[in-house]
């Protein structure tokens, strides 16, 4: 064991990470001005260097900081032209030039793909590496903003994403072999880091930062040995910090160290478990070990009581402790002093990333005071919901399997084979859009705004009834967006004014603030959907956001589990369910296209993580007769590690992406013993190009192949809130048209 030598001196203050979009967006702006051709290179590098240099003003507040954590897109995509990996496809006459065609494709190429960043709703590109692929050092982003914060004055730490996370977040590029991946490339790549950190030491830079989140997953054996030779390599001649920030390291943690790193930044909101093993490995006092205390996920104030103990286990340890953030900052808003309207126990239980920078110097100050958190107040406890709740008691689910639910559903709605349906939303056009941000503003009166969303309603309603469909929905024209029209009706959740964070590129979320618990005073969708219905003999869909998503699109309070906070929400949805089918509607969707992604990093977490989801998604359906179907849509591409939870939710219908995955899904739910029906989507809403009937037919005659008839429904890949009619309408009587050539083909 190690026994501290002296006094521990006082802890550095640091964080991992800054957001980078802006205290305003200014970033999204100057993005935007840009790609449209309002603003040149010149223009948008001016707005950038403003940019750092504000976030170079809230860094300074720390004892070190982290520099080059900016991004004028994507930090993964930085990541790709500093060790030179551009595709050949995207490479243009200037460097920007080539950036954006990678981030955003053009006339010429397609852009990267874009995929969730671990547990989080931040999107990166992902590189595409093949056998061939030449790497090669290109330092300069790297050492100018080092030595923008060293001109400073201030202590900087260069911060490098990984050549491990680099290529484990790779996919192979097509031309590549089947049994290629682009982890096979470390060796290759290994010297271009050694490169680009001997560039960053000739700049001067002591310590280097490089981010390895894939390690908080699980790595193979192979892999780990691989991280071994790596970190061995590039701690030859640099002082590195390895950085994860999504979880403990776990086995990595002991190989890091043997491999000679300088230090490791630990998560310790979601990996405290490596305080433990790190007590219990022979760590040399020298090293230099992060304490990231306070939350870089979430908008909660740190326990300081709790931290401060945290900090002291690691002086245990170590003489040479920090103190800093548990991620990088990035997924935080910039500053709660923004918020003008959130109540005053709300604040006063905040932090977003300049109020935890605060909390990292209060925390490394010895003399700094460190007060426990608070309770909530009494106000955000409400009794009712949880003895609802126990009353319902772990089993809410249906009660009839099945296939005898579908009889019932036939026989209340009858259907044509390959029923016709859309996601749920239709364009949402400027008028719209412009309508909505008057209202906001105040100019334009509730009813008057009212009066225009009925208006579209009637026309969504009108132009399905023209193109044909079988089963149709309002259009959520009402919707600002799916999770916050719901959290501004619930009692529990509070919504931000300028609470943004990067989503990806220059498109920012505000997630609502879940703080209390959650109760519906009022229905929240009926009137909507009851009026759609009186327009029409066709079916509506009642079309809500389910507990996993509302969750996973919100900051949600840290004071108990999550498990406990989705089954409130669910409870809240299940009355609205109950108060639907009371209005006669036949058929109520439940989207969760967030389903995969609060899924674990780590599969140990997995299984638990299935059960709750699933079981607040039954929660707040199951409360339906037999004959009202309840669907459900979910829309990514990645559904391996859920493909069980589907099944679990046992919704009659599932709408799912599969257009781009050639319908490989259906074969999947099949061997996850799914057994309702299905509605693939065989339109890609993610791209402009209007599908070709006959692909459509087609596709939906290997859902057919698959499924049988009986089991498969013909809609979109998701909703078209982002489409114009110009797509939509020629798209969808394209849709129709398949699916009566293939039903006539039966
Ligand atoms: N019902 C929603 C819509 O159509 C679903 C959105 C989503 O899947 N993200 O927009
Ligand atoms: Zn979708």
């Amino acid at each position: 064991m190690n026994t501290p030598t002296s006094v521990p001196a006082k802890p550095q203050a640091t964080a991992l990470g800054y957001p980078r979009i802006g205290p305003n967006r200014e970033l999204k702006r100057a993005l935007e001005a840009h790609w449209s051709g309002r603003l040149d290179a010149a223009g948008l590098e001016a707005a950038a260097a403003s940019v750092r240099s504000g976030m170079l003003d809230d860094l300074s507040v720390l004892d070190t900081v982290p520099s080059g954590t900016f991004s004028l897109y994507d930090h993964v995509l930085d990541t790709i032209v500093a060790v030179d990996a551009l595709a050949p496809r995207h490479r243009r006459e200037t460097e920007l030039a080539s950036y954006f065609a990678a981030a955003r494709g053009d006339e010429a190429a397609v852009p990267l793909e874009m995929t969730k960043w671990f547990d989080t709703n931040y999107h990166y590109l992902v590189p595409e590496i093949g056998p061939d692929t030449e790497f090669d050092a290109k330092p300069a982003k790297a050492v100018a903003e080092f030595l923008e914060a060293k001109e400073r004055g201030l202590d900087a730490r260069p911060v490098l994403l990984g050549p491990v996370s680099f290529l484990l977040l790779a996919k192979a590029s097509e031309d590549a072999p089947a049994e290629f991946t682009p982890f096979d490339r470390l060796d290759d790549l290994v010297p271009v880091y050694v490169e680009l950190l001997a560039a960053l030491r000739e700049a001067g830079a002591a310590l280097v930062q490089v981010d390895e989140p894939a390690l908080c997953a699980d790595r193979s054996e192979a892999e780990l040995a691989a991280v071994a030779a790596t970190y061995r390599r590039l701690t030859a001649d640099t002082e590195i910090v390895v950085a994860g920030g999504y979880g403990p390291f776990g086995e990595a943690l002991p190989v890091l160290l043997e491999a000679g790193v300088a230090g490791i930044a630990l998560d310790l909101v979601r990996g405290r478990s490596d305080l433990e093993a790190l007590e219990a490995l022979d760590v040399s006092r020298e090293t230099y070990l992060l304490a990231g205390v306070v939350d870089g996920r979430n908008i909660w104030r740190t326990d300081l009581a709790n931290a401060g103990a945290d900090i002291a286990r690691l002086q245990g340890i170590s003489d040479r402790v920090g103190v800093s953030s548990s991620s990088s900052l990035l997924h935080v808003p910039v500053d709660l002093d923004a918020e003008h309207e959130l109540p005053a126990a709300l604040i006063e239980r905040l932090a977003f990333a300049r109020q935890k920078l605060r909390e990292i110097t209060t925390l490394a100050d010895p003399d700094g005071a460190r007060a426990a958190r608070p309770q909530a107040p009494d106000a955000w406890r409400d009794d009712s919901v949880r003895s609802r709740l126990a009353a319902l008691g772990a089993d809410a689910d249906r009660r009839i399997p099945y296939a005898e639910r579908q009889a019932a559903q036939a026989e209340r709605v009858p259907l044509p084979v390959l029923p016709t349906t859309t996601i749920g939303s239709f364009p949402q056009t400027a008028e719209l859009r412009n309508a909505r941000a008057a209202h906001r503003r105040g100019l334009m009166i509730d009813a008057d705004y009212k009066a225009r969303m009925k208006a579209e309603v009637a026309a969504v309603i009108a132009e399905q009834e023209k193109l044909g469909l079988d089963v149709l929905v309002h259009g959520e024209p009402e919707r600002n967006d799916m999770v916050q029209y719901f959290a501004e009706q619930l009692t529990g959740f509070a919504t931000t004014a300028a609470g943004w964070v990067q989503s990806y590129g220059s498109r920012c979320v505000r997630p609502p603030v879940l703080y209390g618990d959650v109760t519906r005073t009022a229905p929240m969708t009926v009137e909507w959907t009851s009026y759609a219905q009186s327009l029409t003999e066709k079916p509506v869909k009642g079309m809500l956001t389910g507990p996993v998503t509302i969750l996973a699109w919100s900051f949600v309070r840290d004071d108990q589990p999550l498990s406990e906070t989705a089954d409130q929400v669910a409870l809240a949805l299940r009355d609205e369910v109950t108060d639907l089918e009371a209005a006669g509607t036949a058929i109520i969707q439940v989207d969760e296209p967030a389903l995969r992604e609060l899924l674990p990093v780590r599969a140990a977490s997995r299984a638990a993580y299935r059960d709750w989801a699933t079981r607040s998604f039954r929660l707040a359906t199951a409360g339906v007769r037999p004959e009202t179907a309840i669907h459900t849509h979910l829309c990514y591409s990645e559904f391996g590690e859920v493909i069980d939870a589907i099944a679990a939710l046992d919704a009659d219908v599932t709408s799912i992406e599969a257009s781009r995955s050639k319908m490989e899904v259906l074969a999947d739910l099949d061997r996850a013993n799914y057994r309702s029906a299905v509605g693939p989507g065989v339109w890609d809403i993610h791209s402009p190009r209007v599908p070709a009937a006959d692909d459509m037919a087609e596709a939906l005659r290997l859902a057919v192949a698959a499924l049988g008839p009986e089991r498969v429904w013909a809609n979109p890949d998701c909703g078209l809130k982002t489409r114009r009619y110009e797509e939509v309408r020629p798209s969808l009587e394209g849709l129709v048209a398949a699916a009566r050539t293939v039903r006539e083909q039966l």
